[in-house]
This record gives C-alpha cells, structure tokens and sequence, in this order.
C-alpha cells in the first residue's frame, strides 16, 4: 500500500473512532511484531521473567513476510517483544522489507550484541530509531537492574554511533529509553552524561508504571523527591549537547498526569494497533504477556477475521464507554495519551 492508500486508512480509522465503531473497515496503524522472545538480559522489571507462558523461539523471515503482507496500512512497525530483537539473525533483513515498503520500523535494544557487521546490517537497512534500554551509567546498578554487564553495551552503541558516521547517514537514530525506578532515580543526571559522552540523539526518561500504584512497594518514590533529582537534571543538561525530555517530565510530574484519574478513560488502542508474537499469536497490545491473553492466529486465520471478529468487537463495545475491563488494562499508564483523545471526542458526544 502506497502512502496515500496509508493516508486514506489513518482518516477512516480515525472517523471509525470517532464514531465508536466497533466493526472496522480500516486496518491498524502501528504494529509491534516479536521476532524472538529469547533475551541476553535479566531485567527486574521484567514481566519475561514471571509471566512467560510460551516455548521460547524465534521467527524466520518468510513467516514475518507472510505476517506483514496481511497488514496493508501499518505505518510504524516496532520489532521486538519480550526479547532481545537482535538475537534473531534476519532482524536486518525484517527491517529491510518492511522500510522498503515505505513503514517506520523501530526496535528496543538493549545493543549488547553489535558488532561491525551487525552494525553495518542496522545502518543499511533502512531502520528508523533504535532505543537502547539504559537503566544506569553506573556499571553496579546497571548489573543490579539488568542482571547483565555494562560493557558490551557501551561496546555497541560506539560501534553503532561509530558506523552511523562513517557511513555518513542519521539513521538509526539513538535514543536511551530509561525506565526510572526506585534503584535508579538519584543517577539520572549520570545517564545524561553518557548519552552525552556517546552522542545520542535522545536520552528519554519514563516512569516504571507501578510507580505510584501503590502495586510494588519497591518501585515507589516520593513524588517531591523524584521531582528535586529531575530538576538536577534539567540544571546540568544545560552544560550537555545531548538533548532529553526532563523539562517536559517535570511539567508531567507537577501537573499530576501519571496518576491515573478518577473518571473511567476509555483506551484506543483495539482501534489502531496490534501486537504479534513470533508463532503468530495477536494480541491487543504488549501489555499482555499470556498466550491465553491471544485473540487469534495471523498464520492460521484470515487477518480480517481476527480483526472484526467476536472478542475484539466485545472488547472495543467496553472499551469505548472507559470500561478497560481487562486485567492488563489496570497497571497501564497510557491513560495519559488516551485522556487527550477522549476529550477531543467528547466533543462530538457521539457515543459517550
Ligand atoms: S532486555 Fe528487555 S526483554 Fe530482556 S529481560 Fe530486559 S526488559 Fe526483558
Ligand atoms: S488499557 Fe493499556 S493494556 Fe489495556 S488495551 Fe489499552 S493500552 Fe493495552
């Protein structure tokens, strides 16, 4: 599908939210595919570690092409799942056809992995933005957080960077994805320094989700305090070239945005996305990590079967009126982008 095709779908998808529809004649924009769910890393925080209720294994490039070619109008691709995207050989060829077909593809690394080869494959494939999972600058906490060493990380994000310059292109572009947590909050200023130090284009902090859930006392932080050490932050950042998101979290943080509100926020997601594990299990999106969470297979069934078939209608009907019933649904922090849509449509008081 060309680019005006994909245009055409955003704004049907977009009116089919609107109108609450629940049986959808547009296809979902933005697809997150697993090409493994094998992993070099331990993470703490890891739902792989508990909730894993599938063989481990990997998926070839033949089968990710069938997948893809039954998603016509994806326009951000996110190839990874509950694993390291990399350990899967023909990631590089995934990135390839899928950018060739004119769609965004990002991946989540935690880049242990690269080397000259690899990273000459990254380069070259087309790939949009790889965000590297960087939890620490301090080779203690880093171990601590992500059971794994520092080093061959900061390895591979030279080797990365290092390519990247040699072959004269701004693609991939870098980003460090770090999660603050409890282990982590009083070091931000230090992964600053080393997104700085490796020149990445983009050092972005998030909150854990359960961070003031109250639903793991060992990930909660005082608000006040989180807040003194991003304002820290944002002091030293105005020595540093590397750019980051502290000023806006800060803004986040006063504003109250990640508590979850009272008011029951319906969720978007069953309208534009879609998230595919490597036996071609669908899922509605990667906060639901069990196979019985699966609401179809793309290898055994027709796509649109999946799409508009009985769960996924149900779901949508519930979803609609803020009932996110599911227990995924309850530790989820996207309300925050789900509130700024919902009140856009409220306007319209079309069905809610
Ligand atoms: S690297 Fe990613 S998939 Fe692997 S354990 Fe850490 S968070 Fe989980
Ligand atoms: S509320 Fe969160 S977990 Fe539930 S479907 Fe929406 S995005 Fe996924």
């Amino acid at each position: 599908m060309n680019q005006i095709l994909r245009k055409i779908n955003r704004f049907v998808n977009k009116i089919e939210i609107v109108l609450g529809k629940t049986r959808l004649f547009s296809y979902p924009r933005n697809v997150q595919i697993e090409p493994t769910n094998r992993c070099n890393q331990r993470c703490i925080m890891c739902p792989r570690n508990t909730k894993l209720d599938v063989p481990i294994g990997n998926m070839d490039f033949n089968t990710f092409k069938r997948i893809l070619d039954k998603l016509p109008a994806v326009e951000n691709l996110l190839l990874n799942g509950l694993g390291e995207p990399l350990l899967n050989k023909e990631l590089p060829e995934m990135i390839a056809y899928a950018s060739y077909k004119g769609i965004r593809v990002s991946i989540n690394s935690n880049c242990a992995l690269i080397d000259e080869p690899l990273a000459k494959k990254l380069v070259e494939s087309g790939l949009h933005l790889l965000k590297i999972s960087m939890d620490s600058a301090d080779p203690k906490i880093y171990k601590a957080i992500r059971g794994a060493s520092l080093e061959p990380t900061i390895k591979g994000i030279k080797t990365l960077v290092r390519t990247r310059e040699e072959k004269r292109s701004f693609r991939p572009q870098l980003w460090f994805n770090s999660i603050i947590m409890r282990n982590n909050y009083k070091n931000l200023d230090e992964i600053l320094i080393l997104g700085d130090k490796l020149k990445i284009d983009l050092v972005r902090f998030k909150p854990i989700n359960t961070l003031w859930s109250g639903q793991n006392n060992n990930s909660a932080i005082e608000k006040k305090d989180l807040e003194k050490e991003v304002e820290r932050g944002i002091e030293l950042g105005r020595s540093l070239n590397v750019k980051h998101n502290l000023g806006d979290l800060l803004e986040r943080l006063k504003a109250d945005i990640y508590q979850r509100p009272k008011e029951n926020i319906p969720c978007y997601s069953p309208w534009t996305e879609l998230y595919i594990q490597y036996y071609g299990g669908v899922r509605l999106c990667c906060e639901f990590y069990s196979k019985k969470d699966d609401i179809g297979n793309i290898l055994e069934e027709d796509f649109k079967k999946i799409w508009n078939g009985k769960k996924i209608r149900q779901i949508r009907r519930e979803f609609k009126r803020g009932n996110t019933y599911l227990s995924a649904c309850r530790s989820c922090n996207r309300f925050q982008k789900n509130i700024l849509l919902y009140n856009k449509i409220k306007k319209f008081r079309i069905y809610v």
